[in-house]
């Protein structure tokens, strides 16, 4: 028995009430008055259901024992499609008071890929807050059931609708909700936002005023939503009173106090580069990763306690500032997942020690290259050491010149011609150089200036390519 109370939201608001919208004074939500933008999008409504129903809880064996699922099972409905029947609402049953008579959704109609990013997103969406999003079906409990797929003609709804469910100004036990994926033509954004809209009416939410929030019907906002903790009017195209009561809602808060917060899980931090205890040189490369189960949302470098730099996006990857120069540094990078939860990791490095001549160095065998004391000559994979790949070498650089001879080299300032005795310092980009065996070593090289020009292949992933060009 469907008893459907009402249908509201209209779905395609005439441009009359657009040109409403975009007067509207700014309201504390929405500072900035959207400048609204004609409904395009097909839109994702709801259905009030018959609040003097009979209660289903227990019908299906199951007891919501009036407690609240915290479970919303994403179902795409891959591959056969997902049959529904009429009825009062369960997720269990399959059983949705949406549809007039036995109905087939069809199946999501983009790849795994694109089903993988919009879970990530639904996800992301809903990470403050104490819910678990699945998509497998729960063998057993409670839950919300999500189906993101179909076309809305696949429940006798008309074209124009992105996405409905069934409401009832509260938590509805058991719930199927309808997004309709295939009418967004792969967007993720689009969908994703959907399906937070849809699933969320189902505990009770109305539309919002307020670009930001997935309950908003306006498209002037990010594409990417959040749950917005701001008050502010509902409403479609324009600003009214709440359904549910009020003249505001707050999404963030209301689904908190649904769910209650999230158990916030430390994203994990690993510093692959350098490694504790490592001499670099000036500039040194600091790589860095931030996994996390939802999603990482920024990394902070700190070098010795003060912060160098910010990236929101992944690689993270630094070059450390020409102005950390000599000695022990303390390289910490924060990381941080998208509900903000931090950790960290922390190596300490030396950029060598300082010198002038490698007796000033602590070790017999280190050298000194500008000014700085280094693995040397004794030392397996100091500096001069023969090699075949970087690994090999203590400063992680192995050069190779075209008669297949290989050395472990350090950087240097050409200018500066600061290498020991038997290397020069040959440039080996536009701006830096590496000490490389002179006179008298027996590799194969000269240093006369009239072989400026010869080519150094590089070798293996990052290895140096050495175009050969003396000093003068
Ligand atoms: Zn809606």
């Amino acid at each position: 028995m469907k008893r459907t109370f009402a249908l509201v939201a209209a779905l395609t608001t005439g441009m009359v009430s657009i040109a409403v919208a975009e007067n509207q004074p700014n309201f504390s939500d929405a500072p900035n008055n959207p400048f609204v933008v004609p409904a395009q999008r097909p839109q994702a409504t709801y259905r009030f259901i018959d609040p003097g129903l009979p209660s289903l809880e227990g019908e299906d064996g199951v007891s919501a024992a009036g407690g609240v699922s915290n479970v919303i099972y994403l179902n795409n409905c891959k591959p056969n499609g997902c049959a529904i029947t009429p009825g009062g609402d369960s997720s269990i049953a399959n059983r949705s008071s949406i549809p007039d008579q036995a109905s087939t959704v069809q199946p999501f109609a983009y790849s795994d890929a694109v089903w993988q990013q919009v879970v990530s997103c639904v996800r992301a969406t809903y990470a403050s807050y104490g819910v678990q999003i699945v998509t497998d079906r729960p063998a057993s409990g409670n839950y919300h059931m999500a189906i993101v797929a179909g076309v809305p003609q696949n429940v006798q709804m008309q074209q124009g609708v992105g996405g409905v469910s069934p409401f009832s100004c509260g938590y509805i036990h058991n719930a199927i909700s309808f997004s309709f994926a295939n009418v967004y033509g792969g967007n993720v954004d689009d969908i994703c936002w959907t399906v937070a809209q849809e699933t969320a009416h189902s505990w009770g939410l109305d539309h919002k005023f307020d670009n930001k929030d997935p309950m908003t019907y306006l498209q002037s906002g990010p594409s990417r939503k959040a749950f917005q903790n701001t008050s502010g009017s509902c409403g479609e195209y324009q600003a009214r009173a709440c359904q549910c009561g009020g003249s505001t809602m707050n999404s963030h808060m209301d689904i908190l106090q649904t769910f209650g917060s999230s158990t916030p899980t430390p994203p994990t931090v690993n510093i692959s580069s350098p490694k504790t205890g490592e001499n670099v040189p000036l500039g040194f490369p600091i790589r860095a990763e931030v996994i996390d189960d939802i999603g990482a949302s920024k990394a902070e470098l700190r070098i010795d306690g003060n912060l160098v730099s910010t990236l929101n996006n992944p690689p993270w990857v630094w070059n450390a500032p020409a102005s950390v120069g000599q000695g022990m540094h303390t390289i910490k990078v924060t990381g941080y997942d998208i509900s903000g939860t931090p950790a960290e990791a922390s190596v300490t490095i030396t950029i060598g020690a300082a010198c002038k001549t490698p007796g000033d160095c602590s070790s017999d065998t280190d050298t000194c290259v500008d000014g700085r004391c280094v693995p040397g000559e004794g030392t397996t994979g100091g500096l001069g050491s023969t090699c075949t790949k970087n690994e090999e070498c203590k400063s992680g650089q192995c050069g190779m010149d075209g008669a297949g001879n290989g050395y472990c080299v350090e950087n240097c300032n050409p200018e500066m011609d600061g290498c020991p005795g038997n290397f020069d310092c040959i440039a080996s980009g536009p701006s830096g150089g590496v000490c490389w065996p002179g006179e008298g070593d027996g590799g194969g090289c000269t240093t006369s200036s009239d072989s400026g020009g010869v080519a150094f292949l590089a070798l293996g992933l990052g290895a140096l390519l050495i175009t050969r060009r003396r000093k003068k």
